[in-house]
């Protein structure tokens, strides 16, 4: 809240009149006439995390409204938003999705800190925006969306660039993997009769990285989060086991042929008859694509105020823009992160690349309201 009521105290300095609604956004807006662009980002963090993801792109909408919304050479205005929950304490894109129409009144009643468990709604209260109505999207209101980033990942400072102009955000497929064998006696069973519904998963695992490369896109990345064996006692061979599965890539079909050989790998590994493993999707989510003039208008500004210094890539992490994208054009930039580090509090990005960035943004928004 002392993050919003900061920027909130600035936003005039911009032209803009600041909201903070009922879910937690803000929303700086201007009564100028003319096209305006919508830019911004979330202020809020992961716990124990770092200064950079979220705030910077905040910061750098702020900056381009200050610059161009009292430049009597530009029409129309930069508005300004900040998202609430981007990083998931209480829901998925809350704040964003509450903007678009996506979330309900029951949704916000059942959400929860993942952490705390402290209700949603208890946590509006405390903070007095208990009440409130929240700020919808008025359709047609904007030329689109401008979002910028850290990138929270190593290919710009790798390559020595300065921007990444993001052409899609990726799509994130979750499934649960369920095995089931047979529990029992961990001292009188002999191997050659177990159906061990623990070592099923874990060949499981290993055969998932033997065989996924083959059929993977370059950038497609795959992940097991939690496993838990049923039950996880070291004198009980666990007769159930349970792995949550996350795959990443920006091209559908090909989630769908690694969902395909997940499958496959699943029915030869029951053909076995030692476990049963059984697929369930849990979770999709279509990739966006960022608009193709957002991206042209990235690219001029970096050939102007970064030396051409910038590529085009795909995001691997989610970001409001893909629920923005739903609704508007929208585009995304990315300024490098040293090392690669985030959700750390070493999180950093080099002084003169803040700079930067912050100028080929200001610029893409003044490419982008000038059409
Ligand atoms: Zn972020």
């Amino acid at each position: 809240m002392r993050s919003l009521q900061w920027l909130a105290a600035r936003l005039p300095e911009a032209h803009l009149t600041a909201t903070i609604d009922g879910i937690g956004n803000l929303l700086g807006t201007s009564t100028t006439s003319g096209p305006k662009l919508l830019a911004g980002s979330h202020l809020e963090s992961q716990n124990y995390a770092g200064w950079l993801d979220g705030p910077l792109g905040v910061v750098y909408a702020l900056e381009a409204a200050r610059v161009l919304n009292s430049d009597p050479d530009v029409k129309g205005a930069v508005e300004v938003a900040v998202w609430c929950d981007e990083e998931g304490h209480f829901g998925s894109f809350l704040g964003s999705r509450s903007y678009v129409g996506g979330v309900t009144e029951a949704e916000i009643d059942a959400a929860r800190d993942r952490t705390s468990g402290r209700a949603m709604r208890d946590a509006l209260r405390e903070v007095g925006l208990a009440g409130r109505p929240r700020v919808s999207v008025e359709r047609g209101r904007h030329i689109g969306y401008l979002e910028a980033h850290i990138e929270q990942g190593q290919m710009l400072e790798s390559s020595g660039l300065a921007i990444g102009i993001v052409t899609s955000i990726v799509g994130i497929w979750q499934y649960r993997i369920n095995f089931v064998g047979e529990q029992n006696h961990a001292g009188t069973t002999r191997m050659s009769l177990r159906k061990d519904a623990g070592l099923a998963l874990a060949r499981f695992c290993v055969a998932i990285d033997d065989r996924f490369p083959a059929l993977a896109g370059p950038r497609t990345v795959w992940t097991t989060g939690r496993i838990t064996l049923d039950p996880g006692a070291p004198s009980i061979i666990p007769g159930a086991a349970e792995m949550l599965f996350q795959i990443r890539d920006d091209d559908p079909t090909v989630i769908e042929r690694l969902e395909q050989l997940l499958q496959t790998m699943a029915d030869e590994a029951t053909a076995q008859g030692r476990s049963s493993v059984t697929l369930e999707r849990i979770r999709t989510g279509a990739p966006a694509s960022m608009d193709a003039r957002f991206q042209d208008a990235i690219e001029a500004a970096s050939t102007a105020f970064a030396s051409g210094r910038s590529t085009r890539m795909p995001s691997g992490a989610g970001h409001d823009a893909q629920v923005l994208a739903s609704i508007m054009p929208a585009g995304m930039l990315f300024v490098p992160s040293i090392g690669g580090i985030s959700h750390h509090w070493t999180e950093n990005t080099a002084d003169a690349d803040i700079v930067t960035g912050a100028q080929v943004f200001v610029e893409t928004c003044r490419r982008l309201l000038a059409g």
